[in-house]
């Protein structure tokens, strides 16, 4: 017995030395010298715009009043930077994302309300973004020097959001790259703050705050088993590591309960993003038919000598008039012939991305830095180093590469063009297998030859 009790008091002084060395109150930093605040509000209302013209805000009125009363709540707690006039967005996406711009607009896609179990777990990814905004992570260091690199980023990132994509085995190894879109890309540092301060965000709201960490981690659980709906997410947000049992182990400083996890009526945005007619920008290009992944190569891919001009904001491309240009899900663009794009891959084709480099200065390190997350899952090789070229009179960069192609027992060959287009880098893949790379080869190149940047 009294054995017993002894053991007992000694376990229960363990267990408070333990608790008492996790009990650590952590700390939250503000980005240091993130200059005036108004400039933060200026560039998200500007990348706002862009936002708008490129993905499809969703108008209904419901949905977009549940998004403001779950980010207003947060809001309301005061634990965010007031100075910054966060609003809520709804829109079209199938992608698990959501983002803030800096100084706070906010966009949530309909794919992260389909998959959210509980309010609390949509409330934890707001809590979340908006503490990068409060936190001035997307605005962090910036010297003068910095801010034009941060609203490059930005911008460039805007321009992956509209043309990044995750198609083709390529494409698939470079999505976590391409896919940067419209965020920053966040260090691990300030991921870590941003769970805290979200979490404390929650906490004070009424919802449960762990399941922001409960959310995250099956998010990327999930990732598994379809990298491209997630990766985008994923690569702006990278793991800091266990985010629930960081939560977990702070919660004693936060609000305490009882807590929610449902609040609003989630089942009902549910259904209406289930019955949402297709997005009207979905269906600017004319959507191509996928043919199943693992299929036999198609006998021919049909390539009119006809060309027709693709023309956007940035540049113009001519393609042959039977290659269909279609965005993908993940906000990728290809231009393929018929039996090209394979369901999750492009088989014969090309495809082009915007990319903001993480560290490099040049073309040169850019380009290395796209090829090294192409190979980064070991199917993809590099097998002709980069090469200067030059595409519509400027200097651009060369690498063939070689993977397993979406077709059955075959392989592919990737034509990796960068250039630099508006401060950022512009690439375009093109894909073949290796047996039919020749027969597509003089179109490609008539491709290249065809591109035209946007002067101003
Ligand atoms: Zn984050």
């Amino acid at each position: 017995m009294l054995n017993r009790r002894i053991t007992l008091a000694a376990l229960a002084l363990m267990l408070a030395g333990g608790i008492a060395s996790a009990q650590k109150q952590k700390k939250i930093p503000v980005a240091p010298d993130a200059g005036p605040k108004e400039q933060d509000i200026q560039l998200g209302q500007k990348l706002a715009q862009q936002v708008e013209q490129q993905m499809y805000v969703v108008p209904n009125k419901e949905l977009t009043d549940y998004i403001n009363r779950v980010g207003k709540r947060l809001v309301a707690t005061g634990m965010l930077d007031t100075d910054f006039p966060y609003s809520f967005k709804v829109v079209q996406e199938k992608s698990l994302n959501a983002f803030a711009l800096p100084g706070g607009p906010m966009f949530v896609h309909t794919g992260l309300i389909a998959a959210a179990e509980n309010e609390a777990q949509l409330a934890g990814v707001l809590a979340h973004e908006l503490s990068h905004v409060s936190l001035r992570h997307g605005i962090a260091n910036s010297s003068k020097q910095q801010t034009a690199a941060g609203i490059g980023q930005v911008a460039g990132a805007v321009l992956g959001g509209l043309l990044g994509g995750g198609l083709g085995q390529l494409a698939q190894a470079g999505a976590a790259m391409a896919g940067q879109s419209f965020a920053m890309k966040y260090s691990r540092s300030a991921e870590a703050d941003a769970d805290l301060l979200g979490a404390y965000t929650m906490a004070k709201a009424g919802y449960n705050p762990l399941e922001l960490g409960r959310f995250f981690e099956k998010l990327e659980a999930e990732a598994g088993g379809d990298p491209g709906k997630v990766a985008e997410f994923f690569s702006s947000h990278p793991n800091p590591g266990n985010r629930t049992k960081m939560i977990e182990e702070q919660m004693r400083f936060m609000t305490p309960g009882p807590y929610t996890t449902q609040m609003g009526n989630l089942a009902a945005m549910k259904k209406i993003v289930a019955s949402l007619p297709p997005s009207p920008k979905a269906k600017e290009g004319p959507r191509a038919t996928l043919a199943p992944a693992g299929g036999a190569m198609p006998a021919s891919f049909p390539t009119s000598r006809n060309m027709t001009a693709l023309t956007t904001p940035s540049f113009s491309i001519s393609h042959p008039d039977n290659w269909q240009p279609a965005k993908s899900q993940q906000g990728g663009l290809t231009i393929t012939p018929e039996g090209g794009l394979v369901e999750g891959g492009i088989g014969a084709g090309m495809m082009m991305g915007g990319f903001a480099p993480r560290r490099a200065r040049d073309l040169r390190g850019a380009t290395e830095e796209l090829v090294q997350g192409f190979v980064q899952n070991g199917q993809m090789t590099v097998t002709q180093q980069a090469q200067q070229i030059e595409v519509d009179g400027q200097p651009a960069i060369m690498v063939h590469l070689s993977g397993p192609s979406p077709y059955q027992n075959q392989r592919e060959k990737d034509v990796l063009i960068t250039l630099p287009l508006r401060g950022q880098v512009l690439y375009m893949v093109f894909v073949a297998p290796e047996s039919r790379f020749g027969e597509l080869e003089p179109m490609f190149k008539e491709m290249v030859r065809s591109f035209r940047a946007a002067r101003r």
